[in-house]
This record gives structure tokens, C-alpha cells and sequence, in this order.
């Protein structure tokens, strides 16, 4: 039993809760940590790769423009962002496409969109405004979007969030951490270690008991923590499901905010890494039409695993798939080696060589599927309609006592990102400060 009255109890220590555990330490508050892991970063993963010099990045990879919260701490921490280049392509039935090609259905996308009076789950958008038929390419335009960039639900997912998402996209570079994201994570942890936060791994948190100012937090393995307030920074997903041996029950029952955390979208993400013994995809070039894979960046694709991307301008043989949105249910359970066949079954045919030849360049490989780890049960969160209201309830503190923290309680644009965290993990520390 550990106990400590005036202690604050932080359940998870990815970038939210760290950054709420070094900015109240800091403060001079009492923090204890509980992580499930036996790691800090939640969807923060880096691991070291085949070049010592260039980690693999399983979770989180880029920082999507210049979002002041994650440059501010990269400046503490000392570290470089790196700027992401290269060419972006588009393939579709075995042919390279230009992404002009799609300029025209884009700005009839952008037209209905602004036009929308009333939010409307992206679905239901598309079945008002589109003819299903005639206009198929600009509804998997849309579909593309929503479901690989924002690993969203179009049943389920709010218009008017995606449409301030995209029409308002900066045409901004996309960085990412020399070094790695976890390297921002272990100076938040150094950080508040300093300050005197304690962390303790494989704490499997199981249900929280609170009355006003006091928290017992009850663990899988039995051990028991108490404090007078606890911020749950656990992923969305972790809330949402209520059957896994992951998810937090609450005494007493908390029905609002448990009825908003089912109201807010979470999506889904398959993200399988190959290292090759050479970057078979610059030989290309030679082909008709094919010169711009020699700077290849990002490629977006019809095949089964659609979107690929390199490490340019950098040059390690690494090429990254993803499958995001409904579409990487199908692979809740399944073994990882039958996700990297059907990897290399997508690359074989977007370079259009034999699965054997590729399978014979493969050095190693890392298949992530995010739906599958316990303590992440999905990717990140994206608007519902209605959210707004629901993420009131979520960031309003239950009696001073209860704190919720993560990138699905932020409201702002940079929704379902590192940013997203860390901007909440300061925010739910700075409400805390103000609790007498
Ligand atoms: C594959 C993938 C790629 C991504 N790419 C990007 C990107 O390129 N750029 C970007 O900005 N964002 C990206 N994101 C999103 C980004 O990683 C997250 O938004 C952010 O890291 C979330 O931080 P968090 O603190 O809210 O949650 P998490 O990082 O998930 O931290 C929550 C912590 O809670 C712990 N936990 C869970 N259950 C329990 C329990 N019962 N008891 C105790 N502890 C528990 C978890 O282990 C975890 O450490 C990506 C996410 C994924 C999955």
C-alpha cells in the first residue's frame, strides 16, 4: 500500500501525462506515476533500427507543421526536427497518376463542403452531395482522407472537424525528431524525475475509488495507491471498451463523462516497417514516366496496404506502410506475419515485382497493430458530431478530484497528434493548479 494524502496520481505515462507530471512537479506538487507498461511513451515507440543512427519510429513519426507546443519542448530538450521531403505520388490500377489529377474533383469537394450548413457525419455528407455513381473518384477522394490520414469512421465522423482539418491544412512542412520522438518523451520523464515524480511500470490500473479530494487506485496485480486527486491519461480506446482487462472502472460510477468518452470517434491503424537490403523503388526511374520516384516521398495507393512512404530526404532502405480507418479491423487478432505477406502482396504490386524477389531483399521487419495492443486499443481520436459538447464534460474536473488528460481531450486543430497530447497534459496541470 502507498500512500501519500496530498499526492496527485497520474494513470499513464505517454505525452500527456508526462508533460502534466513535469509541469506540476515542477510547481512543486507531489506526483506519483502509474504506467502499464513497462515503458514510457505510449504511442510515442521509438526503437533503435538496423543503423544505430536511424531509429524506427512504431508509433508517432512526424510533426505535422510547426505546432508550438511540441517545437517549444523539442527547443528545451535540445533537439533538431528535421524537415520531411520528397515527392508524394498517387498509383492506381498498376499506373503512376499525377496528384494534379485530382485537382479538379478537390475543389468541387471543397465547394459542397463549404457550402454545409449543419454538421453531419462524413457519411451522410457524402449521400446528400454526391452522386455515388458519377462522381465515385472524389467520394474516395474524401474516403482516402478521412480513413488514411485521420483513421476515421465516415459513419462516425464529425464534417465540420474535418473540414476546418483540411480547408485550413497550411501547406506546411511535416518534420520529424532526429533521434527519434522518444527522445522528447525521455526528457519530460528526466525532467520530472528531477523534480521528485516517482514512476512505477507495469502498474496495471484497474479501478479508481474517489470522493472529493481523496483517490485509492487499484492496480491488476493488487497494489494500491492513494492520493487526493488523479488525472487519467490513458488512451481513448483504453476508456471506451469497458470488456478489456485494460480499461479503468470508476467508484462511483461517473456516467457523464463515461457517456461522452463513448460519444468520441478513435480510429484504427495498422503500420508495418521493412527494412530492405537496397531502395529497390529509386531503380524505377528507368521506367517511362517513372522519374519522379527518385526523390520518392509519400505514395498513395489502391492496393491492400495503400500508403507507403520513405525516409527521404534521408536515405535508409526503410519503407513504412500504413492502413488506417475501418479497413485495418479486418486485422484485429490476425498474426503479424500474415500482415507483412499481405505488405509485401501491396508492394509487389505497386512496383510490379515478383513477392518472392522483394520477400529475398527484406533485411527485417515490424508490424504494429495498434488495435491489438491492450493499452492503446486503436490509433487516436477524431470528431464525432457533437464533440464539443462531450469534450466540455470531459475537461471539466469531476469535483476537483478527477482529471482527465490525452490527445482526445483536446479541442483544438491539431486533433489526434503529439501536439494534441501535450497541449492537454498542460492544460488538465494548469486546471489542477488552480484546485485550492
Ligand atoms: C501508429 C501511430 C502513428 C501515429 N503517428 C503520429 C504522427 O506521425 N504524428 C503525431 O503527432 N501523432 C501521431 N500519432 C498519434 C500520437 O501518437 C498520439 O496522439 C499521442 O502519442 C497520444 O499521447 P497520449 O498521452 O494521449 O496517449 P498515449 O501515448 O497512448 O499514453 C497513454 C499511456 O497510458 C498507458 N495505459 C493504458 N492503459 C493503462 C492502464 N489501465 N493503467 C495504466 N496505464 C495505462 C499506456 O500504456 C500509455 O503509456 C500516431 C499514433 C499511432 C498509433
Amino acid at each position: 500500500m502507498n500512500n501519500s494524502s496530498q499526492a496527485i496520481i497520474i494513470i499513464g505515462a505517454g505525452a500527456s501525462g508526462l508533460m502534466a507530471a513535469s509541469l506540476l512537479t515542477n510547481a512543486g506538487k507531489e506526483v506519483i506515476i502509474l504506467e502499464a507498461r513497462n515503458r514510457i511513451g505510449g504511442r510515442i515507440y521509438t526503437v533503435p533500427g538496423e543503423l544505430p543512427s536511424w531509429p524506427w519510429e512504431c508509433g508517432a513519426e512526424f510533426v505535422h507543421g510547426s505546432l508550438p507546443e511540441t517545437l517549444s519542448l523539442a527547443k528545451k530538450a535540445g533537439l533538431t526536427l528535421e524537415s520531411v521531403g520528397g515527392n508524394t505520388l498517387q498509383m492506381q490500377g498498376g499506373k503512376l497518376l499525377s496528384m494534379d489529377h485530382f485537382g479538379a474533383q478537390w475543389q468541387l469537394i471543397e465547394e459542397r463542403l463549404r457550402r454545409l450548413k449543419f454538421d453531419t457525419t462524413l457519411a451522410d455528407f457524402i449521400r446528400n452531395n454526391f452522386e455515388m455513381e458519377k462522381e465515385q473518384e472524389c467520394i474516395k477522394l474524401i474516403q482516402g482522407y478521412a480513413e488514411g490520414y485521420d483513421a476515421a469512421d465516415m459513419e462516425r465522423a464529425s464534417t465540420f472537424a474535418l473540414r476546418d482539418e483540411w480547408l485550413n491544412e497550411e501547406n506546411g512542412t511535416n518534420f520529424r525528431v532526429q533521434g527519434g520522438y522518444g527522445k522528447l518523451m525521455e526528457f519530460l520523464l528526466d525532467n520530472c524525475s528531477k523534480a521528485g515524480a516517482v514512476i512505477h511500470f507495469e502498474q496495471v490500473v484497474k479501478e479508481i475509488h474517489w470522493n472529493e479530494k481523496k483517490v485509492s487506485v487499484i492496480c491488476k496485480n493488487g497494489s494500491q495507491w492513494h492520493g487526493a486527486q488523479a488525472i487519467v491519461a490513458v488512451p481513448l480506446g483504453v476508456l471506451q471498451q469497458q470488456k478489456q482487462k485494460s480499461t479503468i472502472s470508476f467508484f462511483p460510477a461517473i456516467p457523464a463523462q463515461i457517456k461522452a468518452i463513448e460519444g468520441l470517434g478513435f480510429g484504427s491503424v495498422v503500420k508495418v516497417i521493412i527494412d530492405f537490403e537496397l531502395s529497390f523503388w529509386n531503380l524505377q526511374i528507368q521506367k517511362p514516366g517513372y522519374s519522379e520516384m527518385k526523390q520518392l516521398g509519400f505514395l498513395l495507393s489502391d492496393a491492400p496496404i495503400p500508403t507507403w512512404w520513405t525516409q527521404y530526404p534521408s536515405t535508409p532502405n526503410l519503407l513504412t506502410g500504413w492502413l488506417a480507418g475501418p479497413s485495418a479491423i479486418k486485422w484485429n487478432a490476425i498474426d503479424g506475419a500474415l500482415i507483412f505477406e499481405e505488405a509485401i502482396a501491396s508492394l509487389a504490386l505497386l512496383f510490379q515485382e515478383s513477392e518472392d524477389s522483394l520477400r529475398e531483399k527484406v533485411r527485417s521487419y515490424k508490424v504494429l497493430n495498434w488495435n491489438d495492443d491492450p493499452y492503446a486499443l486503436g490509433a487516436y481520436s477524431y470528431a464525432t458530431p457533437g464533440s464539443r459538447q462531450r469534450l466540455s464534460v470531459l475537461n471539466e474536473p469531476v469535483k476537483e478530484t478527477l482529471f482527465f488528460a490525452g490527445e482526445h481531450c483536446y479541442d483544438g486543430p491539431y486533433i489526434g497528434t503529439v501536439e494534441a497530447a501535450l497541449v492537454s497534459g498542460r492544460r488538465v496541470a494548469e486546471r489542477l493548479l488552480m484546485v485550492e
